[in-house]
């Protein structure tokens, strides 16, 4: 059973939460204010694989809409796209407190262009005690958005297009009210010119974000922008050394997609790189409340629905989420003994891995399963 041990040192609502997982014999330890998180084991008791009393992070699509347009949009957001209705959303939200959610990474479509968004941040940290935070194309950062944001949310990242000036715009509108902005920038083949660039020489409005997080291109199958995976090109190593063995005035991340390349080339400290947490520790959601492990099959399985059963009766027992974290098993070349265990890297997306073998893999939606295909048309690559 989850159980909340301390609470101290509240600030502005704001506090350190402790919990205590007995059946899995560890610790987590997550401060609301800074976004520190850290899963402790018991002395002599191996990591948890998984988190048996439910997700830590729920990636929540409140609404499909967007009219940015990306080619390469893993969700097909258009202006067509529907918004998750409010019961819903107050139904999702009481049912992430009652599992211990920590954290709810909001996304979409473009989530602040909700129509009920600030009220939905604002419950969703007043009400219900989880951090909110959200990923923008930079459109629709109205008054109202930007003062809830300050008001409620751990941070926001905000998506890089080139030519970049609504980038700009946003984290300008964005830092001046104080909010913690993130730049994510796709790591391609064709993106890596342009990472390189910004690595060596920022621009001035890299510089006043908090961090640059480099997003491992998954190509779906209907993408038709042209890019292809960062793996494809040797300078991938070049990007990962470079962005971990300099000082910036800004931080520089890299999504756990990245983690089989991470483990060759980062000087990072081992307990900075983690393995894909999908269905281990996180969970997606839909705006019609399908959940997935990961969001990037929303689009290429059927989902399981959270209603009638329950989100915790989902993440504890849908098989889907059981295959995959069956698929998620320590990695069988053993190169990285002293490191954290890659887990065989994406196994959605193997080609998006940056070794041999993690590349030699079947996706997960080419093997024998329980996953129900959505469409032939999504699905014709895999066939
Ligand atoms: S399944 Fe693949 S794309 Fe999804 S989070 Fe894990 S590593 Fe990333």
């Amino acid at each position: 059973m989850v159980r909340a041990t301390c609470g101290p040192s509240h600030q502005d609502g704001k506090m350190l939460v402790v919990r205590r997982h007995d059946s899995q014999k560890y610790s987590t330890v997550f401060s609301q204010e800074t976004g520190f998180f850290a899963r402790i084991e018991d002395q002599g008791t191996p990591e948890p694989s998984w988190s048996a009393n439910g997700p830590e992070l729920l990636d929540v699509s409140l609404t499909s809409w967007c009219d940015q347009g990306c080619s390469f949009c893993y969700r097909k957001s258009t202006t067509d796209g529907v918004h998750m209705t409010r019961d819903d959303i107050d139904w999702l939200l009481s049912e992430a407190s009652s599992a211990g959610v920590h954290q709810i990474a909001f996304g979409g479509g473009n989530p602040n262009q909700h129509p009920d968004f600030p009220e939905i941040i604002r419950e969703t940290r007043r009400s219900f005690n989880i951090v909110p935070s959200y990923t923008t194309n930079g459109r629709g950062l109205s008054k109202s958005v930007l003062k809830a944001t300050a008001e409620h949310c751990g941070g926001v990242a905000v998506s890089a297009y080139p030519p970049y000036d609504q980038t700009e715009r946003a984290i300008e509108r964005l830092t001046d009210h104080g909010v913690q902005t993130n730049v994510h920038q796709v790591f391609a083949k064709q993106t890596i010119p342009q990472i390189l660039d910004w690595l060596r020489d920022p621009p001035s409005w890299l510089i006043k974000s908090n961090a640059l997080i480099l997003l491992n291109y998954k190509p779906v199958p209907w993408d038709k922008s042209g890019f292809e995976v960062a793996a494809k090109d040797p300078r991938w190593r070049e990007v990962i050394r470079l962005a971990t063995a300099e000082r910036y005035p800004f931080r520089v991340g890299f999504d756990n997609c990245c983690i089989t390349g991470l483990l060759q080339e980062a000087n990072a400290h081992p307990a900075s790189i983690e393995p894909c947490d999908a269905a281990r520790f996180s969970m997606f959601v839909s705006e019609h409340l399908e959940a997935h492990p990961c969001s990037f099959m929303a689009e290429l399985r059927q989902g399981a629905q959270l209603k009638p059963h329950g989100l915790l009766h989902v993440w504890q027992t849908d098989p889907m989420f059981r295959q995959f974290r069956g698929h998620l098993q320590p990695s069988e070349c053993g190169r990285q003994s002293s490191s954290p265990d890659c887990l065989g890297g994406c196994h959605l997306f193997p080609e998006i891995n940056f070794c041999q073998c993690g590349q030699q893999k079947r996706s997960v939606l080419d093997s024998e399963s329980d996953l129900v295909p959505l469409s032939i048309s999504a699905t014709q690559r895999y066939s």
